[in-house]
């Protein structure tokens, strides 16, 4: 198999698990170095379990405990990975979670635990890496950019979602963050985008698809007619970190079956 990014090291956050963990073992297998990042000590297992089945497929890279939402975990992170490989070239911004509620019941803490993983994080992971690719610049010979970040945003950054508006806002900040540093950092040769999947079979949403009658449902809103799964978001990572994505700054490439679409429009209006 080509690597197309070969030598590259990358930080991945969220990777013990669903898209973050997708986006690791394709990156991994196209000769990028992964920190396959997991929040708690609870995670830990779930992360090694990816970072094997990397190694045993011949690929590179280690595990790292950080909750992205803390400062100081995020700045020890991006340290340590640079003490460990000298050098980062991709962050995969993947960290999320949803902690659902109608909105006249939806407590400050669940407010607050979802902007703080899902749009600070964010915020804090780019920050460092942003610190760390100014210092570097464009490295001959590795890649034309001199560093590359994928923010793993959502359809829900245009789609609204009654019952989900922590998350739905989480990802809708997601979308200007990644806008406004993508022009920021633009003549700095430092390229910025996002993914914006749809429904992906993974834990998250495990109850809109567990069973055939729920599946069936959750179809209704896929024009292309099956769920996604996290190959379909990791293949899309490597080509927005590799050089065949050169000229592509500030953009969501969404990744949904057609589910922006508008699909109920397709026998009404
Ligand atoms: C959510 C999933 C949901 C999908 C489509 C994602 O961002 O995390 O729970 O199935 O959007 O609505």
């Amino acid at each position: 198999m080509e690597q197309k990014l070969q030598g590259q090291v990358a930080i991945i956050t969220g990777a013990s698990s669903g898209i973050g963990a997708g986006c690791a073992k394709a990156l991994a297998a196209a000769g990028v170095s992964v920190v396959v990042n997991h929040p708690v000590e609870a995670t830990k297992a779930a992360a090694q379990a990816v970072l094997d089945e990397i190694t045993a497929g011949g690929g590179k890279g280690m595990i790292y405990q950080c909750d992205v939402s803390k400062e100081d975990e995020v700045q020890r992170m991006f340290a340590d990975t640079v003490k460990q490989y000298g050098v980062l070239d991709i962050l995969i911004n993947n960290a999320g979670l949803q902690r659902d509620s109608p909105f006249q019941e939806m407590t400050l803490e669940k407010w607050n635990f979802v902007i703080g993983v899902n749009l600070t994080g964010q915020f804090l992971c780019a920050r460092e890496a942003i610190r760390i690719f100014l210092k570097q610049g464009i490295i001959k010979g590795r890649s034309r950019a001199a560093g590359k970040i994928i923010c793993m945003s959502s359809v829900h950054e245009m789609i609204p979602w009654a019952g989900h508006a922590n998350y739905a806002a989480s990802k809708g900040g997601i979308m200007m963050l990644m806008k406004s540093i993508a022009q920021e950092f633009a003549p700095s040769k430092i390229r910025i985008n996002a993914i914006g999947p749809g429904a992906i079979k993974t834990p998250i949403n495990h109850s809109a698809w567990e069973t055939p009658a729920a599946e069936k449902i959750l179809l209704e809103l896929i024009p292309y007619n099956r769920v996604g799964v996290v190959e379909d978001i990791g293949s899309v990572a490597v080509w927005l970190a590799s050089d065949e994505s050169d000229y592509i700054t500030g953009q969501t490439i969404f990744v949904d079956g057609g589910m922006t679409l508008f699909p109920g429009f397709s026998t009404n209006g």
